[in-house]
């Protein structure tokens, strides 16, 4: 009678859980995105209504410096997010001055934990349910994982799960179109809910790395350094936005002596995303085709090539099988981002520079009344620049983030009712330059002023 109970009960389990699945990959899109920004809404919205009066959930936002400036940049636009603002960034601005907090920590990021959490929950259920042929059906239907996605689940799969998700990968790489790069261009980049506010920086960002503005401040690197100085916003994130722009834009010119070769070709999902997506959000920008083709045909062939050596191995064991090793990190040698790299050069040339300048006595009048850079920048000096942050550097960044943390107070304290006789200026919009202050990279190394022109803030 137990045993008939318990067979009963786990055919009911198996039952909802196949239903679950099929509702999850049902539609458009990658159904781990969106499973995994369902999670990011959801957390958001208890933050702002609820959570937030929470010690460990508010302590955990403040521990992590504000979040990774993705998910920064996700709460500073939220409008319903906006009153709330003062509340987060004041803790964090207190913080990174007594030197108890990073600014803009990734690893920390509550949001970043919220989505890992999300995405394994999705891909564990895909690789127990997608031998069920309702599932898989609807799999292939809804036109299965992005990439990334893809590798993480043949990463975690049993054998014959990975070795059908990858093949279903290939199938639908084999059948990007060159001359429609708007097809597979979603398996390619996955769903981006981030690519819409960034993408309403990239044009201004895009402008500091064309040729007019090089025409205007020179293509000399201490021209553009002062140039750049003259806006309050942070010079090394601003060298990281133009380094990565130029990259992107020099891959979409194909012709030339000096053009881009398949090589070159080779970018994270955010920024192929940037590449190939137009500013109103439309996939297809003149001269990215190529680039889309070349990588549907490079991931096709690792994805073909490791579902072909797998699907010949034993079963058993799975893990400590060499060939299957050999085979997963041939997946995962795909080269970094090109032009996450030329941002990450662009930072260690610019701080390299503003190293020698600040010694400058003329540079150095200058660095003081400028915003200078971010406390974020700041922080990661030893790895991005190396050495230690220059004391000029550092002495101005806690200078401008203990002004701009003492209008963040006077903000929380103006939202009292106690205190309604008092007139409120500026320091009610504060956690706007505060945002620029503790990460530049929230605002695409933009400056407040030029966020707001480009609509950033809608
Ligand atoms: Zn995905
Ligand atoms: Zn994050
Ligand atoms: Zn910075
Ligand atoms: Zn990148």
């Amino acid at each position: 009678m137990v045993l008939a109970d318990r067979s009963a009960r786990r055919e009911i389990n198996a039952t909802h859980a196949r239903a679950d699945a099929v509702r999850l990959v049902t539609g458009q899109g990658c159904p781990a995105c969106r499973y995994r920004d369902d999670a990011v809404g959801h957390w958001v919205s208890a933050f702002v209504n609820e959570s937030h009066t929470e010690p460990d959930v508010i302590g955990g936002v403040i521990r992590a410096g504000g979040g990774c400036a993705r998910h920064l940049r996700r709460l500073a636009t939220d409008d319903s997010a906006a009153w709330l603002m003062g509340n987060v960034l004041d803790p964090v601005a207190r913080g990174v001055l007594s030197g108890r907090v990073v600014a803009g920590s990734a690893r920390a990021c509550p949001l970043c934990r919220q989505e890992q959490v999300a995405t394994g929950r999705l891909l564990a259920l895909l690789d127990r349910m997608l031998g069920s042929s309702e599932v898989l059906a609807a799999y292939r239907e809804g036109g299965g994982l992005c990439l990334a996605h893809t590798v993480e689940l043949v990463d975690l799969a049993r054998p014959r799960v990975a070795v059908l998700v990858a093949e279903l990968a290939v199938e639908r790489l084999a059948a990007t179109d060159p001359d429609d790069p708007s097809r597979g261009f979603d398996l390619l980049t996955g769903v981006d809910q981030d690519a819409d506010r960034r993408a309403r920086l990239g044009a201004a960002a895009e402008r500091l790395a064309s040729t007019e503005a090089e025409q205007l401040t020179g293509t000399d690197p201490l021209g553009v350094l002062q140039a750049d100085l003259d806006v309050p916003a942070c010079p090394l994130c601003r060298a990281r936005a133009r380094g990565e722009w130029r990259y992107l834009a020099w891959l979409r010119r194909p012709e030339g002596p000096a053009r881009p070769v398949e090589e070159d070709a080779v970018l994270c999902s955010a920024h192929h995303h940037d590449l190939v997506t137009s500013h109103d959000g439309v996939p297809g920008v003149p001269g990215s085709g190529w680039v889309t083709t070349v990588t549907a045909r490079r991931h096709e062939g690792l994805l073909a090539g490791f579902a072909r050596s797998t699907a010949t191995l034993p079963r058993d064991p799975w893990r400590s099988s060499r060939r299957q090793r050999s085979a997963l990190a041939r997946l995962h040698l795909a080269p970094g981002c090109r032009a996450c790299r030329a941002g990450r050069t662009a930072v260690a040339r610019t701080g390299a520079l503003l190293c020698l300048a600040v010694d400058d006595a003329s540079i150095a009048k200058r660095y003081a009344t400028c915003q200078g850079v971010c406390a974020r920048c700041a922080a990661d000096w030893a790895t991005t620049v190396g050495g230690g942050t220059p004391p000029t550097v550092a002495d101005r960044m806690r200078a401008v983030l203990g002004l701009v943390g003492f209008d963040l107070a006077e903000l929380n304290r103006k939202t009292s009712w106690t205190v309604r006789y008092e007139p409120k200026g500026v320091e009610m919009g504060s956690w706007r330059p505060a945002l620029a202050v503790l990460d530049g990279q929230v605002l695409g190394g933009l400056g407040v002023r030029e966020a707001v022109e480009q609509g950033f803030w809608q």
